[in-house]
């Protein structure tokens, strides 16, 4: 049989390679900025247009490349960085594989123009699957600019499988914040379609975060700094009362290579135990050095996980650090232990002194006295002290939440959708209806009961009502006395600013989108202005999650995350009037079964299983 073995072309070889350097476009931009910090650069600025897709181009002020280099820098396993296998063990820099531009210039085209300190003449290559077109010398500064342009424009199949630009541009801001975070003492600018997102001047790290986060971040961070044999921490953690519902701000640099690790997540998440929620994420910013000898970074291009030779040492000192720190400034608890998330205290309340409990003892209580005037063991009386005391818990007394409901959603639909799916009339249901440990609601239906979560059941009833608002362009609006302040980065203005006209059809009002802040001067009835900041957050939030399916619909996405943010929580004791208020709403839905996060809504409970039960 003849041979059928051959070598793979060149061009195919790094076609296959950047498989695994390149997924999107913000590993270009990875790779770029890493070329960019290794070659000395002070100044490093970033142009994107269509998240990337079209152009991801850095211009930097480092050393730049001599003739042969600009050429050779395109070749499979050419580097600068290491020259002998020992030199693995001692890395430095921040790549060293020789990969990145050969797989990039195997997906794209590219067009190099660089120039060394000292010469008058730069050099030009423009490059387009791994084929040189040009190669020319031009005048241009000293530095690199590197342009990379239609990114997979040869792998269509990797071009269509591509997110949104929302999503695209947000892994590219994560990569730019942690290469950002990682160099403080370093220039970046990010462009993006032309409009400048980032101007961060060279700085300290503190200066740094806040330049990324917004100004409000100063105030919640607590310096960390310790040194060991092993290890020197420094950095920031946020005080625990700015914890937030999502794992945002969480960032791990070992000698300056941001790094994943669950493992050292752990150990802060235990020095933060029990000052913040369990659904709440602490925020940090920690740099650590160690001897480049004791560690195992590379093995793969984007992996981002680290092996410590002393993981265990590191996880102890950490932790203690961490807890040094959040002790030393004096950072008391402000979160009750365990605290269900649905029992958060509204608004109106935090103002209001605690009314300690009370204790009241029946002295004259006997219960061996069968006295018939005493009422031994009386029901009614242990029921009255059981109610006061489940409403304490829940933070809302009964007339609160009335208050907060009747204002808008309390009126009566008209009700011919619910039809006879329950065996009794009106005023017998409105009696037979209750509520189970502020969670559910319990309604005798023909067949049965029906056990309906009164959380999701809301969030349906108000995802159908925003949606129609949002399409119909309906909203009413509570004018605010004063317009509300809110702060927030200028990443996160843009994502609200692009959704703004959606946002109004709800019933905000925005006045000012300025840099950092966002001007409030009207928000939807349903809700109340301090609820806003953590609703945005949410919001905010949930569009940076979003995975786009087709037919994906930022209506959608939006009307799901105020429904979330506006229903009723699960904690929240329901009077007769406001539990039927929703079973009402919740049959006039579309879809009464099914909650907006596609969670069942109800269950049902069949008479005869309940026979069952009794056999
Ligand atoms: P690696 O960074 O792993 O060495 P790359 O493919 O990213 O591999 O880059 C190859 C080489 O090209 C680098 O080792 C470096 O010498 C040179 N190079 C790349 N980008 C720049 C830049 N912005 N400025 C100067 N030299 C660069
Ligand atoms: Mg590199």
């Amino acid at each position: 049989m003849a041979d059928i073995i051959q070598l793979l072309p060149d061009h195919v070889a790094n076609q296959i390679a950047a498989g695994e350097v390149v997924q999107r476009p913000a590993s270009v931009v990875k790779e770029l900025l890493e070329n960019a910090i290794d070659a000395k650069a002070t100044s490093i600025k970033l142009i994107i247009k269509d998240a990337g897709k079209t152009l991801v181009q850095v211009i930097d002020n480092g050393k730049g490349m001599s003739l042969t280099d600009a050429r050779m820098c395109f070749e499979r396993h050419a580097t600068s960085k290491i020259r002998k296998a020992e030199d693995l063990f001692n890395i430095h820099t921040k790549g060293f594989r020789g990969e990145a531009l050969a797989s990039i210039a195997a997906i794209a085209h590219v067009e190099l123009k660089t120039k060394i300190e000292g010469e008058e003449i730069g050099t030009q290559i423009c490059i387009e699957g791994s084929h040189v077109n040009s190669q020319e010398p031009i005048v241009t500064p000293t530095g690199t600019t590197i342009s990379v342009k239609n990114l997979f424009y040869n792998i269509p199949a990797r071009r269509n499988f591509l997110k949104s630009n929302t999503v695209e541009i947000r892994h590219i801001i994560d990569e730019f914040h942690r290469v950002g975070l990682a160099h403080p003492q370093i220039e970046f600018i990010l462009l993006s379609n032309g409009t400048s997102i980032f101007n961060l001047p060279s700085s300290n790290i503190r200066q740094r975060i806040v330049n990324i986060f917004g100004a409000k971040t100063n105030e919640k961070l607590v310096p960390v700094s310790e040194e060991t044999d092993i290890v020197v921490v420094d950095g920031f953690i946020i005080k625990p009362e700015f914890a937030k519902k999502s794992r945002g701000e969480q960032f791990f640099f070992v000698n300056n290579r941001y790094i994943k690790s669950s493992y050292l997540h752990h150990a802060i998440l235990s020095a933060f135990e029990g000052l913040i929620k369990d659904s709440s994420q602490p925020g940090y910013f920690l740099f650590l050095e160690v001897d480049t000898q004791s560690i195992d970074i590379n093995i793969h291009p984007t992996k981002t996980e680290i092996k410590f030779d002393d993981e265990h040492s590191i996880y102890a000192m950490l932790r203690s650090t961490i807890k040094h720190s959040l002790g030393q400034f004096s950072i008391a608890p402000v979160l009750d232990f365990n605290k269900d998330s649905g029992l958060d205290t509204p608004y109106d309340y935090n103002q209001k002194k605690p009314v300690p409990p009370t204790i009241e003892v029946d002295r004259n209580f006997n219960p061996f006295q069968r006295d018939s005037s005493q009422g031994n063991f009386n029901p009614t009386y242990k029921r009255e002290k059981t109610s006061s005391w489940e409403a304490m818990y829940v933070g809302l007394e009964n007339g609160a939440s009335v208050e907060k409901f009747s204002k808008h959603d309390l009126k009566f639909e008209s009700d011919e959708v619910t039809g006879n799916l329950f065996d009794t009339n009106e005023s017998e249901r409105g009696r037979s209806t209750f509520q189970l440990q502020n969670k559910y609601l319990i309604s005798p239906v023909k067949s049965g009961m029906m056990v309906i979560h009164q959380n999701l059941a809301h969030q349906r009833i108000l995802y159908e009502e925003l949606l129609k608002n949002i399409t119909v362009k309906e909203a009413v609006s509570q004018q605010l006395l004063f317009p509300l302040q809110i702060q927030l980065s200028s990443i996160d203005i843009a994502i609200i600013k692009n959704i703004q006209e959606q946002l109004e059809h709800t019933g905000f009002v925005f006045s000012a989108f300025k840099e950092d802040t966002l001007e409030i001067s009207g928000i939807p009835v349903t809700i109340t202005e301090s609820q806003i900041p953590s609703i945005l957050e949410q919001l905010i939030n949930d569009i940076n999650e979003e995975i786009p399916e087709p037919g994906f619909s930022q209506n959608d996405l939006l009307a799901k995350s105020l429904a979330k943010s506006f229903a009723v929580k699960t904690g929240t004791s329901l009077n007769k009037e406001e539990q039927e208020h929703i079973i009402h709403q919740l049959f006039a839905c579309k879809e009464p079964t099914i909650a907006p996060n596609n969670k069942p809504i109800l269950i049902t409970i069949d008479a005869s299983d309940l026979d069952k039960k009794f056999m």
